[in-house]
């Protein structure tokens, strides 16, 4: 029968793989030899067999053959070895950071589409309100005319010598007593197999150049500075694919707070509109308006204006604007003033001021 993987590992015959993992997992840190300095040889072959089992176990096709035929019906050539090992990332996993710096586990990454460009775009809180257009400027890859996005001035590629148009490379490294094997992407062609026949001068052989390109957006209902807002295609050129134009709303509120789709601004009134009553102007989203304080305002009373607020997220109707009056008393009256508010509080104290106690 030869080795009995199962008592390898510790497991039943009927282990399931999960029952497996857990297994393998606790041995794997009592055995790995990093973590037996004092005894790092029979640590290192002790790893080595739990991994072998490891290898046979996970794999249904490998299990089915070994619990019928026994270790013969393996057949690692030549013995079990590292490269015969397929489960770096459940190694990784466990041993974390001490095998992330070779990159095992991740796969290589072939041919990507073009990254997303980004931009800022600083706005006015009254451009938002009357729903404007707004031109994006900027600066982003975009395919090389010359070329046709090809990278060669003939327009045709030839495939890559590195890589030998596999698009991947193989990379051996030494992990202490393990040998990794892994593949990465190729860095002559990118992961395309290719290169450029002749490369071409304007993109040197690139395909795509930095070139300034526009977009135009309605500034969106009740945009907000928290969301991005994205053209598709408007990033970056490659030829499997461009990116995004990803667009952040920086807003300039001025003297407004906003508060949901309503905008708060303070206002001043004097204490004779406060208490009388009056039309005061002020300067809204789109101009001057007059407002009226009502007889009998009170510090902070809120005015509300409604729908004269900037577009509602949902896109219908608009927001309310609040104004918080604060009312402003003189610091100095004249002589006649005095005497008249004198006398506003004698004819106050018969009637509704009465309450008031002067000493
Ligand atoms: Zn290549
Ligand atoms: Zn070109």
């Amino acid at each position: 029968m030869g080795k009995d993987y199962y008592q390898t590992l510790g497991v039943s015959r009927s282990a399931s793989k999960e029952e497996i993992k857990k297994s393998y997992r606790e041995l794997a840190k009592k055995y790995h030899p990093d973590l037996n300095p004092d005894n790092k040889k029979a640590a290192e072959e002790k790893f080595k067999e739990i991994s072998e089992a490891y290898e046979v176990l996970m794999d249904d096709d490998k299990r089915a053959r070994y619990d019928q035929y026994g270790e013969e019906g393996i057949n690692f050539r030549g013995g079990f070895d590292w490269n015969q090992f397929h489960h770096y990332q459940d190694v990784q996993d466990i041993f974390g950071d001490l095998f992330s710096q070779f990159g095992f586990g991740r796969a290589p990454q072939g041919p990507q589409r073009g990254e997303d460009s980004y931009v800022e775009i600083p706005i006015d809180i009254r451009r938002i309100a009357r729903n404007e257009k707004v031109e994006i400027v900027y600066f982003r890859e975009m395919k090389c005319e010359a070329c046709d996005g090809t990278g060669s001035s003939t327009k045709r590629q030839k495939t890559c010598q590195r890589c030998r148009g596999r698009g991947v490379i193989e990379k051996s490294v030494n992990q202490g007593f393990i040998m990794f094997r892994s593949t990465e992407v190729c860095p002559v062609c990118n992961g395309t197999g290719k290169i450029p026949e002749d490369p071409c001068r304007i993109c040197q052989g690139m395909g795509f150049v930095r070139k300034k390109d526009s977009a135009e957006i309605s500034i969106p209902s009740g945009v907000t500075e928290d969301e991005i807002y994205i053209i598709r295609g408007k990033g970056n050129y490659r030829p499997q694919g461009s990116g995004d134009l990803r667009i952040r709303f920086n807003i300039d509120y001025k003297e407004f707070t906003r508060n949901g789709d309503n905008l708060e601004k303070q206002i001043e009134a004097d204490f004779i509109d406060a208490i009388s009553g009056n039309k005061i102007k002020v300067n809204l989203l789109d101009g001057e308006k007059e407002v009226e304080i009502p007889s009998g305002t009170q510090p902070y009373d809120s005015i509300v204006l409604r729908g004269e607020g900037i577009p509602k997220r949902s896109g219908r109707g608009r927001g309310d604007i609040i104004l918080r009056v604060k009312i402003t008393l003189p610091r100095k009256i004249s002589k006649k003033q005095k005497e008249l508010l004198e006398e506003f509080r004698n004819e106050s104290s018969k009637g509704f001021f009465s309450k008031v106690i002067h000493p």
